[in-house]
């Protein structure tokens, strides 16, 4: 949470005024009582009243950080950030993906619905899925240039050695694959 929270603020600090306005209207329109905190009842009655039912209530305490039982501006617009941009879900075990997670290389370039996992479930092989190729959100920006983190190799050799090292398990291996020399 604390990533999201430095994340919704750096936003917040380089937006226009138009959308600090945005956002202070949205604090706005969860303090219903206008005493400056959201409450658990003015969070759960700003769910319900507008669509975000898909929202679990139990997220209240995980955004109030300081645990005084209500959401101040900075907790609330980081809950503003989390359901404007991280409505992604797991497609095998349903939970909701705030920061590492993998996603169908395929699915996301084909511009349909992306198909995602958490690292549990992609780990596991707990999924069914019809495309191969699934990369980390972190990976996957980094992809858009062709260049892996760190290394000048491109992404399909930075790719097969990576499976060279899950299938193989000797991490010589990789080195010798990235940079294109024998062990010997
Ligand atoms: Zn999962
Ligand atoms: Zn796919």
């Amino acid at each position: 949470m604390e990533e999201l929270r430095l994340a919704a603020r750096a936003y917040y600090n380089n937006s226009s005024s138009d959308l600090q306005n945005l956002a202070i209207n949205f604090f706005r329109s969860m303090d219903a009582n206008r005493d400056g905190w959201v409450s658990f009842q003015e969070f759960t009655r700003f769910l319900r009243h507008n669509g975000y039912n898909w929202v679990n209530p139990n997220m209240f305490s995980q955004l109030d950080t300081n645990n005084d039982g209500g959401l101040g501006f900075w907790e609330v617009l980081t809950f503003y950030y989390i359901i404007k941009t991280r409505a992604v879900w797991c497609r095998a075990c349903g939970a909701q993906l705030h920061g590492l997670h993998f996603t169908c290389v395929a699915c996301f370039d084909g511009g349909q619905n992306t198909f995602d996992l958490c690292a549990r479930c992609y780990g596991g092989r707990q999924f069914r899925h019809h495309h191969r190729v699934f990369l980390d959100n972190y990976i996957l920006l980094r992809s858009k240039r062709g260049i892996s983190p760190g290394t000048n190799v491109n992404l399909n050799q930075w790719f097969r050695a990576l499976e060279l090292a899950v299938g193989v398990g000797n991490l010589l291996n990789v080195g010798s694959t990235l940079v294109g020399c024998s062990i010997m």
